[in-house]
């Protein structure tokens, strides 16, 4: 670097016009300036870009950018153009001749940042092209695809520092928006970042209002009373698990008078754009969607994202309702979840062709967010909590915080519950269950012989509901098992002998009732 090299806070404002650095942007990008690696980890958003982008700026060489999207690079350095920035990227969408040119304004010393697939980075020959001029720094964008634990593993950013090794002076900088503890290990490992500075930034999102809600028995209705009620005329997200209930449920918001569009990956290429172009432009427009919809997408003014499954992972619950209130105004997360999202993605997760080794990191994934949603804590405490951030105190903007007290002693019941699940000779599911409590005289029942059980009718005081509610936070505290090779059988656990002999208290979220409100008529 010469004593006349441009200063960080000069190319900010000058050449991305901004007029002040985020926290810890500025940091960061002295750091790598100065020639550290560097791990950053920052929530979407929150601006990582410039802290490899800038330091591309100001040291020496051309800096190399690996990014695992080729449709995230490509917008990318086609924003960085736009700034007047020397951005290219080098992919499997470039002919022959146009990786000859690339080439030869390399030569030149013309790009100052190359955006590169993982795959092409790796090859032999584009290894050897390292050689032939000076690299300022290598960015690894995305850099948790390294790790096994995450949902984004891409096989080949292990490999990554192999390449990095031969250049050991070139400082690098990983970063993520993924932080937990696993994540970061992993990360460091294998990435060689051993001596890297770690940079983290805030991953709470006061503006957010968290709110759950389990077992609705109308959930659809539900969801259209919150929009009309909190949300009329605003942007935003409804996700779904399947491509079928984005359709369908985007027909009937659409039925209710709400600009409501389905959006999955099935669905043509020219149809999806049309729809995101749409979702940016105007301000009413609700997407339904499945996880195929968000990647890369910054409107500001999203004001609700809305769940009607349980998301698979607290990353992803985090990721999708980050997308809400990016401008930090109110905003809302509002999900709907019940049993069946349990057992169904439990179901689908056994039955995956997926290692052993990653089924049991997914497992843990799912318990994660299940207990997360069944919580009676302050939902952002909870949630930082997982991310490695202590909230201090409860944070007055969740359904936990604004609803206090909803909780209630379940022990009798949950005890009730388990004996019925022992008695029965825990292979029945659910229904079953719930049938044989209420005192309900099926047929199965009675060719059990159930019916002469001293459980049989014992919970005869609570409704249908409850009880689901009762077994479902059994299950997410792992006081019962769910057989997923037959029929969801439920069983005991060894963790629940402290229930059954008295010796712990449980307690419960109080089910709410959740708000109806007549939808209107399908008019044709
Ligand atoms: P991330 O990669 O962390 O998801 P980006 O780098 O894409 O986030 O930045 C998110 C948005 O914030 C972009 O629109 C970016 O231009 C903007 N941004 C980043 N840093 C600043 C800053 N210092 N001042 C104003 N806006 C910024
Ligand atoms: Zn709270």
């Amino acid at each position: 670097m010469s004593a006349n090299s441009p200063n960080a806070l000069d190319v900010l404002k000058k050449t991305f016009g901004y007029e002040k650095f985020r926290d810890p942007q500025q940091e960061i990008v002295d750091a790598v300036v100065a020639g550290d690696d560097a791990l950053v980890i920052m929530p979407t958003g929150g601006g990582k870009s410039l802290c490899y982008q800038i330091p591309a700026l100001i040291r020496p060489g051309m800096a190399i950018v690996i990014s695992p999207l080729i449709a995230l690079m490509e917008d990318q350095v086609a924003a960085l153009q736009e700034n007047g920035v020397r951005a290219e990227f080098l992919n499997s969408s470039l002919t022959l001749e146009q990786q000859r040119t690339l080439a030869r304004l390399i030569r030149q010393s013309k790009v100052d940042l190359l955006y590169v697939s993982p795959e092409r980075f790796l090859s032999e020959r584009f290894v050897e092209f390292l050689h032939s001029f000076q690299i300022s720094l290598f960015a690894i964008d995305e850099a948790h695809c390294v790790s096994q634990w995450g949902h984004d593993f891409r096989p080949e950013y292990c490999q990554l520092n192999q390449v990095f090794e031969r250049f050991p002076t070139v400082p690098k900088i990983a970063l993520t928006a993924t932080a937990d503890e696993h994540t970061r290990e992993e990360m460091i490992q294998r990435l060689g970042l051993h001596q890297a500075r770690h940079f983290s930034c805030g991953f709470d999102r006061p503006n957010i209002q968290y709110r759950v809600n389990s077992d609705l028995s109308q959930a659809k209705q539900a969801l259209l009373a919150f929009i009309l009620e909190e949300h009329p005329n605003d942007s935003g997200i409804v996700y779904c698990l399947s491509r079928k209930k984005v359709e369908s449920v985007a027909n009937w918001l659409q039925e209710q008078g709400i600009e409501a569009l389905p959006y999955h990956a099935g669905m043509s290429a020219q149809f999806r754009a049309h729809t995101q172009t749409r979702f940016m432009r105007e301000e009413n427009i609700v997407i339904v969607a499945t996880i195929a919809f968000g990647m890369g997408i910054d409107k500001p003014d999203v004001r609700f994202v809305a769940h009607l499954n349980l998301p698979k992972s607290i990353e992803a619950y985090y990721q999708e309702t980050g997308r809400a209130g990016r401008d930090g105004l109110a905003a809302t997360a509002w999900m709907s979840y019940g049993l069946n999202d349990v057992i169904t993605l439990k179901q689908m997760l056994e039955g995956s062709d997926a290692p052993e080794a990653v089924k049991r990191i997914e497992r843990h994934k799912l318990d994660a967010v299940m207990s997360f949603a069944e919580s009676v804590e302050c939902r952002r405490k909870s949630l930082l909590r997982y991310f490695g951030d202590e909230l201090a105190q409860d944070c007055g903007n969740c359904d936990n915080c604004l609803s206090p007290g909803a909780t209630w002693n379940a022990t009798e019941e949950a005890q009730k519950a388990l004996s019925a699940v022992y008695r029965t000779g825990q292979r029945f599911g659910v229904a079953y269950i719930v049938d044989v409590l209420m005192g309900k005289k099926t047929e199965r029942i009675e060719q059990a012989g159930h019916h002469q059980l001293s459980v049989f009718a014992i919970g005869k005081a609570q409704s249908v509901q409850q009880w689901r509610g009762v077994i479902r936070q059994l299950i997410a505290r792992r006081l019962l098992a769910v057989d997923l090779e037959g029929y969801g059988g439920l069983r005991l656990t060894d963790a629940c002998r402290g229930i059954l002999t008295g010796a712990e208290a449980l307690y419960l979220r109080k089910e709410q009732k959740s708000k109806t409100i007549k939808t209107r008529q399908n008019t044709v």
